[in-house]
């Protein structure tokens, strides 16, 4: 995008379906960079959780595996960005997810650079991941059932409680969020790539060549200046 951003600025936005990983490497990348993880996910399922008047608005569209009406999201993601943790940068996970609420996110950024990190992987397998995937409770850490992450218990390994399966990773909202993403999240893909601030990231490899691709961008794109 344009050239204002400090070099120490590190504006991330993690898109990619879901069970594509962003989660993960949103956690890994907050440590390494010192910026805060923004996921409009795990903010709308806590304001279900609290019974917020926010919450009450947007459960049974997330139920569903809707969308939030960008209105929604954008005032929530404006918020969050005018926090004073957020200048060394930020990486928003799950934000944008329509053309509508990127074109708001620039508004917000004033031309400041900012790198859309695009994670890859094909349907079938996405599928197979969220039908595994479980969840901390506590941490929000994120586990998959039969792999070597500790969870053949389905029990944390930091908290050492038990997981929990999201109430939208059963297998219809699975598909009608994988829809969503393919008809309405991966227009983003060309808006980003025409702005030359698009990295597709083949998001099928292990999670630590994932994260090793993502930082090589970060580093080339975002902090050669
Ligand atoms: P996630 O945890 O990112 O998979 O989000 C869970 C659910 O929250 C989605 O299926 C949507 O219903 C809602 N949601 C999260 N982020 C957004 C967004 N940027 N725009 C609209 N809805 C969202």
């Amino acid at each position: 995008m344009s050239s204002r951003a400090t070099p120490a600025e590190t504006n991330i936005v993690l898109i990619g379906p879901p069970g594509s990983g962003k989660g993960t490497q949103a956690a890994d990348l907050c440590r390494r960079f010192g910026i805060p993880t923004i996921s409009t996910g795990d903010i709308l399922r806590a304001a279900v959780r609290t019974g917020s008047p926010l919450g009450e608005h947007v459960k049974t569209t997330i139920a569903t595996g809707a969308l939030v009406s960008d209105d929604t999201i954008v005032a929530l993601v404006r918020e969050r960005l005018s926090q004073p943790d957020t200048k060394p940068g930020f990486i928003l996970d799950g934000f944008p997810r329509t053309v509508g609420q990127a074109e708001a996110l620039d508004r917000m950024m004033d031309n400041r650079d900012l790198l859309a990190v695009i994670l890859q992987v094909p349907e079938d397998e996405l599928e197979r991941r969220l039908n595994a995937r479980r969840v901390c409770p506590k941490c929000r850490g994120i586990y998959h059932t039969g792999t070597r992450y500790g969870s053949e218990e389905e029990v944390c390994s930091r908290c050492n409680i038990s997981l929990i399966k999201r109430d939208d990773d059963n297998l219809e909202t699975i598909r009608t969020r994988l829809l969503t993403y393919r008809n309405t999240t991966e227009p983003l893909i060309a808006y980003y790539s025409g702005k030359d601030a698009a990295a597709l990231i083949d998001g099928t490899r292990s999670t630590e060549a994932v994260n090793l691709a993502i930082r090589l961008e970060i580093t080339e794109r975002l902090h050669r200046r």
